[in-house]
């Protein structure tokens, strides 16, 4: 299976390459050439396997320059000892036809795990198999649970070292934690006098920095990213959505051939569009919700084709929704306007230059085909998590919530009553105050007891991967200004290499 960008069709290259170049050299996407088949037969059979035996089938589709047996490894050591035990993605049964899949069951409790915990598995035999020979440093700018992800994820991988920088000011006290703390002797974190925007502005200045990365390559170093543009970080995420609907039909809550639909809390349209390529391989879905929160240019852009990010920004209870330029947009486009590199190209200089496009009338047909989009506000989530809890004693975190809130609006305009999955994309506990709070319970000053009182409320044991960090040191305090960010990586690596 080949691979090419969205704005260069004629591009062919390798999963491999792929994964390890992370952007195609013209600023577009990997994206496949052709879509494996998912027949009514292949569902049966999934339906009879574990996760990971489905796993390794669906990835075994797309990542064709990797062995059998090397994806049924990186399969079980990703979602083996790392995960709680038991299915990795579990579904949760609300009531007939409304289900939860949760994400969240991994190392760092957010969904963001059943991508990097299995993209390091497979990244170092396809930077050796594919010619790079240096070691391959991979920098993250986070609003939060991506950096920790891909920390646990990259944490002593040999021939990797991993550098994350996060907003001083921008993440949870539970998420700079969880960051602060990390173990491991190839990874650092570091915060950052400014926003998020600042962040993500720098990493890309330094991958921008020829000089710097001569510099690195003459080390023997190699830049890679693990951000969610990458190919290695969605199809993993294509799984799950397989592996759902297989649920579904072995526990017979569907009939075979049953079209369902999946609504999803989206910030970066990666999860949502893992779930888009499933449907394009053949699985029998309806329609995708796509629900934002208050930055809600996506709902925009469904309803009328048109998307612009000149807006205010806000800081929301759901911050890993907080964005305003979707980048995995870019993959949705490319197939909208049949696969046409040039239009595709002409959009994204669009959005650059003036922070705007707009679809066509036949795209934006295409598009609300088989796609609605919903918003809501931080009340409307606080009150449904409590409605939620009230009503099924299900305990979601305020990204989940604002999808359940999503699909119920849905409901109530369209009658649509289709069976549904919401995607489940982090634990109640990773943003315990804002839970305690929508339940109407004081919250505790101290991260701890806020979760012993949730535990307490809810019955639900808080995931050790958080109690556990009660304990552990802080190894990164270190804060820089976004202007030093380059200083930091060449001290990092410089570092590493003294010992
Ligand atoms: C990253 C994240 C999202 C958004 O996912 P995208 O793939 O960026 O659309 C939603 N919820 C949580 C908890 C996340 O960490």
């Amino acid at each position: 299976m080949n691979y090419t960008s969205t704005r260069d069709s004629s591009l062919r290259v390798t999963a491999q390459e792929a994964i390890v170049q992370g952007i195609a050299p013209d600023g577009g996407l990997f994206v496949p050439v052709e879509m494996p088949s998912l027949t009514e037969e292949d569902l049966a059979a999934l339906s009879g396997m574990t996760y990971t035996q489905r796993a390794v089938w669906v990835l075994s589709r797309f990542l064709t320059d990797w062995t059998a047996e090397e994806l049924a490894a990186a399969v079980e050591a990703a979602y083996g000892e790392r995960f709680e035990e038991g299915d990795p993605a579990p579904l949760s049964r609300l009531e007939e036809g409304k289900y939860l899949l949760e994400l969240w069951h991994g190392p760092t409790c957010a969904f963001k795990d059943m991508a990097l915990q299995l993209l390091p598995k497979l990244l170092p035999a396809a930077a050796k198999k594919s010619g790079c020979r240096e070691e391959i440093v991979i920098l993250v700018a986070t609003s939060g649970d991506t950096g920790k992800a891909a920390l646990e994820g990259f944490m002593d991988v040999p021939g990797t070292r991993i550098l994350v920088f996060y907003p001083q000011e921008g993440v949870s006290r539970m998420q700079k934690r969880q960051m602060t703390t990390q173990r491991g002797d190839n990874v650092a974190v570091t915060g950052i006098r400014g926003n998020f925007d600042d962040a993500q502005t720098g990493v890309k200045a330094i991958f921008g920095d020829e000089e710097l990365a001569a510099e690195l390559r003459e080390k023997g170093f190699s830049l890679s990213s693990a951000n969610s543009i990458n190919w290695g970080r969605l199809v993993p995420q294509i799984v799950y959505y397989i592996s759902a609907y297989c649920q579904l039909l072995a526990d017979g809550e569907i009939a075979a051939g049953e079209q369902v639909n999946f609504c999803v809390p989206t910030g970066n349209f990666g999860n949502i569009l893992a779930g888009y390529y499933a449907k394009q391989m053949g699985l029998p879905v309806k329609r995708f919700l796509c629900a934002s929160n208050r930055n809600n240019v996506l709902t925009d852009f469904i309803a009328t084709g048109r998307y612009d990010r000149n807006r205010a920004f806000f800081t929301t209870t759901s911050p890993s929704m907080d964005i305003l330029i979707s980048s995995n947009l870019e993959r949705l486009l490319y197939l909208l306007t049949g696969k046409n590199d040039a239009e595709t190209r002409e959009k994204m200089d669009s959005l650059r230059r003036t922070g705007v496009y707009q679809l066509d009338q036949r795209e934006l047909s295409a598009l609300q085909e088989e796609f609605s989009g919903g918003c809501c506000d931080d009340r409307q989530a606080a009150d449904t998590i409590r409605q939620t809890f009230e009503r099924y004693s299900y305990l979601c975190d305020p990204h989940t919530a604002v999808a359940v809130k999503v699909w119920e609006d849905y409901r109530k305009e369209t009658g649509d009553g289709t069976k549904t999955v919401i995607l489940s994309t982090a634990s109640p506990y990773k943003f315990a105050d804002t839970v305690l709070a929508a339940l109407g319970q004081p919250v505790p000053e101290d991260d701890f007891d806020r979760l012993e009182a949730l535990e307490k409320l809810s019955g639900l044991p808080a995931p050790a991967a958080l109690t556990g960090l009660k304990d552990a040191p802080c190894r990164f305090p270190e804060v820089c200004g976004a202007g030093e960010m380059g200083e930091r990586v060449r001290k990092f690596l410089g570092q590493r290499e003294a010992q």
